[in-house]
Order: C-alpha cells, then sequence, then structure tokens
C-alpha cells in the first residue's frame, strides 16, 4: 500500500429533511465528503414510520446503486462516510447508527473523537449497558437512552453534556434533524436550506453545492440546532461562553478548498497561508515556485503572488493512486512517490525552485520530492510549508501516526533541512498560520504546540475501545 505524506482525514456527515428523494441528495452530499473519509459509508432514511438502512465497507460509489438508494425510502435521511479514528475498519462500525429510544427511533452520524469514551463507556457496561460498536459515537445513545428527559432534544443535549472531545453531528428523529457542535467547535458542521422548506446538515458547504442547496451558515461551537420541514432552524441551545478551538488544520489541508470554513473559501485561505508564508520565509534568486499537488495548489499560488516568483507546474500528480495500490516489492527500487508524482523536466531544469507543501507529517516523501525536482535537473530546491513543524498527534477526530514518527517532533528545523536535503526548508510559524487563516484566535493548534484544548487523560488510539 503507498502510504499517504499526509494525515489521514476523519469522517464526514450529512442528513437532510424535507425532501422525497432524501436518499439519492444524500448519495451525492456523501460524494462529495468522500475525502474525509474512504473505508465505508451509509445512509439510513425515516419513511414516517420506520428506518431503513445501507452500509458497507468501500467507497461510495461502490456501496450505492440505484436499487438500493430505491429501497431507502422517505424524505429524511442522515449519511455518514468513514475513515476510523476509534473501532476497526468492520461493518458494525460503519455508521449511521440507528437506535430505538423510549418513543422514537433515531440516526446517528458523528464526525470527531469523545476523548473520554472509554470511561463514560465503562461506566455505562457497569450499569449494564451492552454495546454493539467499539466506537465512541455509540456512548452518545446510550446516554440519551438513560437520560431523564423525555423530549430528544433534551435528550441529546443531556447527552453531549456528559462527553468531553470533539464532536459534529446529525441526528435524525423522525422528520426532525439535530445539529450538533461540541463546545469548541473543533470540527466543521454547516446548515443550507433547500427549495421548498427542505433543510440540510454537512460536514462541508461543497456537499451543499453538488445537490444545489443554499449556503445557510456554520454552526457555532456548543450549539444545538433543530431543522423541520417548513419551519425555520431552532435553536435548541445557543452557543456558551468560552473559549472557542475550531482545527486549523481542516483549513490548512482537510477540508476541500470550495468549502465554507470561517467564512470564507478554504482555497482563499490557502492562498493567504501561502503570501504569509512568502513573507516570512522568502527565497532570494528563486526563479519558479511549483506546489505539491493538489492540496497545496493554493498555498502555491499565494507563494508565487506575494513574492512575484512565477508559479509553475513543476509536479503532475496520478490521482489513480489509492490506498490499495500495492508497492513494488524489495529488490524493485523504490519508486513509491514515483507512483505518485513525476516532475516536469523543462519546468524546473536548470532554475532555482521553491517547492511548497502543506505540511509535513514524517518527511519521507518530502525527502524524495527533493531528489526528484533536483534529478529532474533543478539548479537548487528550497523547500516551504505553509503551516508549522507537527510535534504531537491529535486526539479530536484526525488519524495520526505515533509521535516518534512525526519528523518535527524529534528534530529540530536545520536537522530536518539536512535529512530532506533541501538546499534551504522554511516553515510557517504559529501566529502566520493563525493571521492567514482568521482573526488570530479561536483556532486548536495542538499539534503545533502541544496546547490541547480539551484535556486528554489517556492515549487514544483506533482500538482503545476494544481493549478489555
Ligand atoms: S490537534 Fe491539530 S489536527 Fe487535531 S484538531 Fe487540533 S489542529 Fe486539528
Amino acid at each position: 500500500m503507498i502510504e499517504s505524506h499526509h494525515w489521514n482525514e476523519e469522517c464526514g456527515v450529512f442528513g437532510i429533511v424535507g425532501h422525497p428523494r432524501a436518499a439519492e441528495l444524500t448519495y451525492l452530499g456523501l460524494y462529495a465528503l468522500q475525502h474525509r473519509g474512504q473505508e465505508g459509508a451509509g445512509i439510513a432514511t425515516f419513511d414516517g414510520q420506520r428506518y431503513h438502512e445501507h452500509k458497507r465497507l468501500g467507497l461510495v460509489s461502490d456501496i450505492f446503486d440505484p436499487g438500493t438508494l430505491g429501497r431507502l425510502e422517505g424524505s429524511s435521511a442522515v449519511g455518514h462516510t468513514r475513515y476510523s479514528t476509534t473501532g476497526s475498519t468492520v461493518l458494525p462500525n460503519v455508521q449511521p447508527l440507528v437506535a430505538n429510544l423510549h418513543h422514537q427511533a433515531v440516526a446517528l452520524a458523528h464526525n470527531g473523537n469523545i476523548v473520554d469514551a472509554r470511561m463514560v463507556r465503562a461506566g455505562l457496561e457497569d450499569g449494564g449497558a451492552i454495546f454493539q460498536t467499539s466506537m465512541d459515537s455509540e456512548v452518545v445513545l446510550h446516554l440519551m437512552a438513560r437520560s431523564r428527559h423525555r423530549e430528544t432534544e433534551r435528550r441529546l443535549a443531556d447527552a453531549l453534556d456528559r462527553i468531553h472531545g470533539a464532536h459534529s453531528l446529525v441526528l435524525l428523529a423522525g422528520d426532525t434533524l439535530f445539529a450538533a457542535k461540541d463546545p469548541k467547535g473543533i470540527r466543521p458542521l454547516c446548515i443550507g436550506e433547500l427549495d421548498k422548506g427542505g433543510w440540510i446538515v454537512a460536514s462541508e458547504s461543497c456537499a451543499l453545492d453538488i445537490v444545489d442547496a443554499g449556503f445557510v451558515r456554520e454552526l457555532d461551537p456548543g450549539e444545538i440546532v433543530g431543522l423541520a420541514p417548513g419551519t425555520s432552524p431552532r435553536t435548541v441551545r445557543r452557543a456558551p461562553e468560552g473559549e472557542r478551538a475550531a482545527c486549523i488544520f481542516e483549513a490548512i489541508y482537510f477540508t476541500r478548498p470550495d468549502s465554507i470554513l470561517f467564512g470564507r473559501t478554504t482555497g482563499a485561505a490557502r492562498v493567504a497561508l501561502g503570501r504569509q508564508l512568502a513573507v516570512e520565509a522568502p527565497a532570494p534568486g528563486a526563479d519558479v515556485v511549483i506546489s505539491v499537488p493538489d492540496s497545496s495548489n493554493a498555498a502555491a499560488q499565494g507563494y508565487s503572488q506575494e513574492s512575484g516568483v512565477p508559479l509553475g507546474h513543476g509536479l503532475i500528480r496520478n490521482h489513480y493512486v489509492g490506498r490499495t495500490f500495492i508497492k513494488p516489492s524489495q529488490g524493485i527500487r523504490d519508486l513509491s512517490a514515483r507512483i505518485k508524482y513525476n516532475p516536469v523536466r523543462d519546468v524546473v531544469r536548470d532554475r532555482s525552485v521553491v517547492v511548497v507543501d502543506d505540511s509535513i507529517v514524517r518527511g519521507t516523501t518530502v525527502r524524495k520530492l527533493v531528489a526528484m525536482v533536483r534529478s529532474a535537473g533543478a539548479r537548487e530546491v528550497h523547500f516551504r510549508v505553509s503551516s508549522s513543524p507537527i510535534v504531537g498527534p491529535c486526539y479530536y477526530g484526525i488519524d495520526t501516526p505515533d509521535e516518534r514518527e512525526l519528523i518535527g517532533a524529534r528534530n529540530t528545523i536545520d536537522e530536518i533541512e539536512k535529512i530532506v536535503s533541501a538546499d534551504t526548508l522554511r516553515y510557517l510559524s504559529i501566529e502566520g498560520m493563525k493571521k492567514a487563516v482568521g482573526n488570530g484566535s479561536g483556532f486548536c493548534t495542538a499539534c503545533f504546540d502541544r496546547d490541547y484544548p480539551v484535556p486528554v487523560a489517556e492515549r487514544l488510539d483506533k482500538a482503545i475501545l476494544e481493549k478489555s
């Protein structure tokens, strides 16, 4: 398998009420959110009487066909596309989760990591609860089932008050769709509006565009909203006072560049990151700026605009390399980076080249990219990164390698420059990232500075709820 040189995304959620073809629109929404998780996907619909669901391991386009979508009857639906951050890649761990609570069946889809899920679950199991999955998300349903309140929305608020960490979730309860964000607002979630009174909630606004829904707004941290067909959004709970900590990495890399986050597209935020990088880390005498495609295209554009150094397409990415690609066996030269990227000789030959990337995780791909650009004839290779060195893992819904594998956690920038054999290597400062992405405050930057906004009592890994 080809190793990604980025962190793996988390999950994408989608919910809809008030449309006769809810399953089809959810399918399209999940298709737009596929970059957030490729391990499995599911849709649950409600037809006024009962829920219908279909979920499988694999890609959205492989899981659903006209037949399965046709059987998912109803005008409201919840969908989920998964990359596991807790729980194995097995079918029971694919969402949405459908459960019968007192007087109300519900379907839940969740993005984020509940950092105290193991402790909460242990307490629930001591009280007799039997869990069906090894996902942190299931504790929300068990806590709702135990709430002393009768109304679904109050049960949901009650449950969310008892957990900590990151949760952006959608919960379908009959014809009402609830959307909720954790008090720090770590993961994104937005509301969209359909013609004729329908509503959508999605992890990213690109999932609204694909079904021609209008963007209404992003959910505020800690907010719970109820959406029903033909009525205005109802605030179940307002955003509480408190420090916000939206994941800054969503703007740097995870979110699609056409999605709106923090009030503008992340493509625009990435251009600003590139401009700031050019201010902080110029490369005097450079002839051309190239990106590591595709995620760094906008940052390279910004670097070029600010520095005045022309932009060139110096690396071509093979878009058909998937997670299941089998590496050539040992004995064949290590061509793993070549399988994904190839330099354009005419762009880099005899030139001083600035290569812009959005982040460095292990550093192995960067070393290969620098060597590749050099072997294509570049005179100098200056590597520029539109984020700061990654020094710690994420506990809030991103699948991160062990801290010992993070090149930024073990080495100074000068050491990394030598390891990857760049003529110069520079990163963007944390202050520069905050300034470029937004108003300079209200971000989680924990993987860059180990300042975790929600305390984490124990090292979390995917299998934490599978250990006895
Ligand atoms: S630790 Fe990093 S990836 Fe995780 S939420 Fe914070 S900024 Fe985002």
